[in-house]
């Protein structure tokens, strides 16, 4: 009697203590933004937790030799598959962007189980997501009230007495010529030349190594509510100028359906300003064809410190958004063009709620 008395304590303790166990690991909290040890700590859960589907992929070093690291998710497979790359947090006081980032793994890692579209893609691409890019930077906007709004890297200029390159001027596409600044001291300097920057190179050899599995580029930017198309200099057009206008334009009507927000869709000389050395348009000269630049809300009023009760509406209109451009790329890839256009059918499915995609 005593010891069947024993036993059950001893089980009662094992159960109280696996509970404890549960509970103290906290609910990550995707409607906060979150300083950069923390987002860290939340990749290497994400790859503890899902280990059949997420691999963390250090890629490259900051200025300040910090790692850089991408979470790759996809469904294991023996077939050679496409990619899709999605960074954030490029521009450090762009805080909404990481958030997204983060929100949208969460996402895909749920969708799958019951959305077999969102199967079918994690079965035939590997989505590379980098939640922060500029992790240096990122980190110097969460010192104090005063470096809050700290755009660029951290690295020293050629004299040592300021800081900081203008990551998204400093890629190897017509680098140096519009919208940027040869002085250090400017936000939108644009280095000492293509690539100087190691943040930068990471994503240029990371991606350019192997360009042709990538059918989207997304870089995640705030703010003004627009989907940027390339080329940034207004000398030259992309190739498939038409067929970029019309998926953004559907991807700005997946996100307005979510929640009314409107996104204005084009290339930045055409709708923000002409700039030249952008991640994105050097995805694009890499023959990348669907490359996009998202930038979230809001349109000024709060600009790039969005208040917390937004971070849940912005990630939910602007996952619409990219699933409609991924289904795309996708569909147009595997299922052949007429069969993209059932990808926009989707998205729209997606943003009413019908999909189990959004079932949280
Ligand atoms: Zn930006």
């Amino acid at each position: 009697m005593l010891s069947v008395v024993g036993l059950s304590f001893a089980a009662l303790l094992l159960t109280v203590g696996a509970l404890t166990l549960e509970s103290n690991r906290a609910e990550y909290d995707y409607y906060k933004y979150h300083p950069m040890d923390e987002i860290s700590s939340w990749m290497v859960q994400m790859e503890k937790d899902h280990p059949d589907m997420v691999t963390m992929v250090d890629y490259g070093r900051t200025y300040e030799k910090r790692t850089i690291s991408l979470l790759k998710i996809g469904l294991k497979t023996e077939a050679k598959k496409k990619a899709v790359w999605m960074d954030c947090g490029i521009h450090a006081r762009e805080w909404i962007a990481p958030a997204f980032c983060q929100y949208f793994v969460r996402q895909i890692l749920h969708a799958y189980k019951t959305d077999d579209k969102m199967a079918a893609m994690l079965t035939n691409m590997d989505f590379y997501i980098t939640p922060v890019l500029n992790i240096d930077g990122y980190i110097f906007s969460w010192k104090d009230s005063s470096t809050r709004l700290w755009r660029k890297n951290r690295s020293p200029g050629p004299s040592g007495d300021c800081y900081g390159v203008d990551l998204n001027r400093n890629f190897d596409a017509n680098w140096g010529t519009v919208g940027v600044s040869s002085n250090c001291s400017s936000n939108i300097y644009c280095g000492t030349g293509p690539i100087s920057e190691p943040e930068a190179q990471a994503v240029a050899y990371f991606v350019g190594s192997r360009k042709e599995d990538f059918l989207c580029f997304l870089t995640i930017h705030s703010y003004g509510q627009l989907l940027l198309i390339p080329y940034g200099h207004p000398n030259f057009t992309a190739s498939n100028y038409d067929e970029l206008m019309t998926v953004g334009q559907g991807a700005a009507e997946a996100i307005w359906r979510v929640h009314g927000k409107k996104y204005t869709v084009g290339t930045s000389p055409d709708v923000l300003y002409a700039n030249s050395g952008s991640s994105r348009d050097w995805a694009r000269l890499q023959e990348i064809p669907l490359t996009f630049t998202f930038e979230l809300r809001d349109n000024g009023t709060y600009g790039f410190e969005l208040p917390e009760d937004q971070i849940q509406p912005t990630c939910e209109e602007a996952y619409s958004g990219a699933l409609h451009i991924i289904a795309y790329a996708h569909d147009k890839t595997f299922n052949g063009a007429a069969a993209a256009a059932a990808a926009t059918l989707w998205a729209v499915l997606l943003a009413a709620g019908v999909s189990g995609a959004n079932l949280m």
